[in-house]
């Protein structure tokens, strides 16, 4: 392929070393560019279907005179859908641009129960509609160190994914706490939960357990891989497992801020 130079030195001498370190860079250009390749082509793909849609709902509305004006009007409506829908997938994209691009300083400390708080009172009319009930359970003192609006993207997006992949009548429950030197965000749900053999596959890119549900909710597939670098950059984790009975169990461990004023000012000393 493009990188496909190789060095062949024999030996174990050093330049033989560092031929064989020059391969193993190759190897991961390699990789990195497949990467890119496959995020592009499905990229392209989630980005044709609502176009294709709206194309098809423009032309039956153009092609056909005697259209009467209820259904010119829904399909002009399912237009608006889909380019809301578009609207969504291309801010998934650019917030994972962003993830990339973003300088690692510029961090202030952040009280994660308060931003969990926030997502949960924004999410309540959804839950609501939904017929759902979210129980909280946040703890003082949980500072986290961050960026903006990180947390909340965070835990937006995994409050807002229990309401949405639950049933009538299910609960959510948000809790916040601090074990040793973490700071851990546990949002768990009753819903229709993950087959295990899914589960280690829901924080890559695009990737859906049940492409219907995600679509008919106007998810992207990119929220929980936009979650998961995020948190990665804030040095902290996130998993996903079964919830007993029912549903699942995701929670988000981060390293805790304790306020370090010799260290903190660097260079100010
Ligand atoms: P989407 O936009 O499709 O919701 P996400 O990246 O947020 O994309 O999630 C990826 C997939 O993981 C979803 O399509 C869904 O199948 C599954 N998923 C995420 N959260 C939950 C949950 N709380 N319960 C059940 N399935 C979930």
């Amino acid at each position: 392929g493009e990188y496909g130079h190789r060095l062949q030195i024999e030996g174990r001498d050093e330049m033989a070393q560092m031929a064989e370190e020059f391969n193993q860079l190759t190897d991961r250009l390699q990789t990195t560019e497949e990467v890119r390749r496959r995020f592009v082509s499905d990229a392209s793909h989630e980005l044709k279907t609502p176009l294709a849609s709206i194309r098809l709902l423009a032309d039956s509305i153009l092609q056909n005179d005697q259209i009467d004006r209820d259904t010119a009007r829904e399909f002009v409506s399912d237009i608006g859908a889909e380019a809301d829908r578009l609207t969504r997938i291309t801010e998934h994209l650019l917030a994972l641009t962003r993830l990339d691009s973003l300088p690692a300083g510029q961090t202030e400390p952040v009280d994660l129960s308060q931003v969990a708080d926030r997502a949960v009172s924004m999410l309540l009319p959804v839950a609501d509609a939904a017929g759902v009930t979210i129980e909280k359970d946040l703890k003082a003192d949980c500072v986290v160190r961050s960026t903006g609006d990180d947390l909340y993207q965070i835990c937006f997006n995994l409050i807002e994914n229990a309401v949405k992949y639950n049933f009538p009548g299910g609960k959510v429950f948000v809790s916040v706490y601090r074990d040793t030197d973490q700071v851990l965000l546990e949002v768990g749900d009753t819903g229709v939960g993950i087959p295990e053999e899914d589960l280690p596959k829901i924080f890559n890119r695009f990737y859906r357990v049940d492409k219907a549900r995600s679509r008919a909710a106007g998810g992207t597939g990119l929220g929980l891989s936009i979650a998961r670098d995020t948190v990665r950059r804030h040095g902290g984790w996130i998993t996903a497992r079964p919830r007993h009975p029912e549903g699942t169990l995701f929670t988000v461990g981060f390293p805790q801020y304790t306020a370090q004023p010799d260290r903190d000012e660097e260079g100010e000393g």
